[in-house]
């Protein structure tokens, strides 16, 4: 509210009681009111919320002794059709200062309900402040397990954020009371000083930056209006997301304010370890014990893929230990539809313990190699400078 709103409004009108009217019959007239044009009764009716408005700001002046008092002397001034002129106007009939008529209180009323209630009903003053807001992003995490994240899954994601207290609707006031214009910086919010040509602004520590303080509290925020609230949404996370990988899930943030979109969600992914396969990309790895006669010899052994039948690797004749193997197509599946391969790893195992049979036909292949030193280039390499 502003001294304008003071002279162009009619709040005896908007509450249906007449300018005699005693505090009592104020407050009785306001609570029928504001219960009929309650915006929990009268959802997405905005002509309600408009009606809702005006009656709580009418019935903010009117509750309050000396602001009745100075709105019915601005009226009784100037009477009811007074229009206060805009913009700059010179030379005309207005060379008044109307802080003088309201003893330099008029500020007073500086427009921290139109905050207020634009706020909760997505209208009020046409500041930066009242424009549509997108919600913020929101971030949170999920641990799949080591299939999910390959196949793709639906979680439940649990989010936490701070909204208007459903108490009282976030207007941070006990129910049947309303919130009060900050005095310190008139319901701006801001409080600005002036350092020679240019001014700062900081928030109003008396109303911490709200244009609102609260005489009676909202039990359940304190006051502050605003509440933590935890809401579950399913969400798809898509197939093959990694360990540590953040996927964004568009319009699942925090609620916009005052009609503007919502925040996105950011999911932190984490991934269980599998037990026998690892991921190297859109491969998946996997490592193989053989024995020393299948790697000098050759083979065909079986290993695990992940979801399906074992496969088959053929090992050549001479194989090395270590050498890795591509299998394609048993991997992660990508989003263009191709898929990763298997990469198996082969590593020899040596036996623990030998049996009769085992024993002497390693000793027997001792002997045939015996000519043979594997390390014999290693130590002349060795030599080089
Ligand atoms: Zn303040
Ligand atoms: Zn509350």
């Amino acid at each position: 509210m502003s001294t304008k709103d003071f002279l162009e409004k009619d709040y005896y009108k908007a509450l249906g009681v007449s300018k005699t009217a005693k505090p009592a019959e104020i407050k009785t007239a306001y609570r029928k009111l504001a219960r009929k044009y309650h915006p929990d009764a009268n959802k997405g009716d905005a002509s309600a919320e408009e009606r809702f408005k005006e009656i709580s700001e009418a019935y903010s002046v009117l509750s309050d002794e000396k602001r009745r008092k100075e709105y019915d002397e601005a009226r009784s001034l100037f009477g009811g059709s007074f229009r206060v002129p805009t913009g700059n106007r010179t030379g005309g009939g207005f060379n008044f200062d109307l802080g003088d008529i309201f003893g330099g209180t008029a500020g007073d009323a500086g427009g921290g309900l139109g905050d207020l209630f634009g706020g909760v009903f997505n209208r009020g003053r046409n500041t930066a402040q009242n424009r549509p807001r997108r919600g913020a992003d929101v971030e949170t995490e999920t641990t799949l397990s080591f299939g999910d994240a390959i196949d793709g899954s639906t979680v439940a994601l649990r989010l936490t954020g701070e909204g208007p207290c459903p108490t009282c609707h976030g207007t941070g006031a006990k129910a049947g009371t309303v919130p009060r214009v900050c005095p310190v910086c008139d319901g701006t919010g801001q409080s600005s000083r002036n350092l020679g040509s240019f001014g700062i602004s900081e928030p109003c520590k008396e109303c911490r930056g709200r244009g609102l303080v609260v005489d009676d509290p909202c039990p359940a925020c304190v006051g502050s209006g605003r509440a933590m609230s935890s809401r579950t949404i399913q969400s798809r996370i898509p197939a093959g997301v990694a360990d540590g990988q953040r996927i964004k899930i568009p319009g699942k943030g925090a609620p916009g304010e005052r009609g503007g979109p919502p925040g996105d969600l950011y999911v932190r992914v984490h991934v269980k370890p599998h037990q026998v396969f690892g991921r190297s990309g859109d491969n998946l790895t996997v490592t193989v014990p053989v024995t020393f006669a299948e790697l000098a010899l050759g083979a065909e052994v079986k290993v695990p893929a992940h979801r399906g039948a074992p496969v088959t690797v053929r090992i050549p004749p001479g194989t090395p230990n270590g050498r890795t193997f591509r299998v394609q197509g048993k991997g992660v599946r990508r989003k263009d539809g191709t898929t990763g391969s298997l990469l198996v790893t082969v590593e020899v195992m040596v036996p623990q313990d030998l049996n009769g049979k085992a024993r002497s036909a390693i000793e027997e292949l001792r002997e045939a190699t015996a000519g043979q030193d594997p390390r014999e280039e290693l130590l002349e390499r060795a030599k080089e400078a």
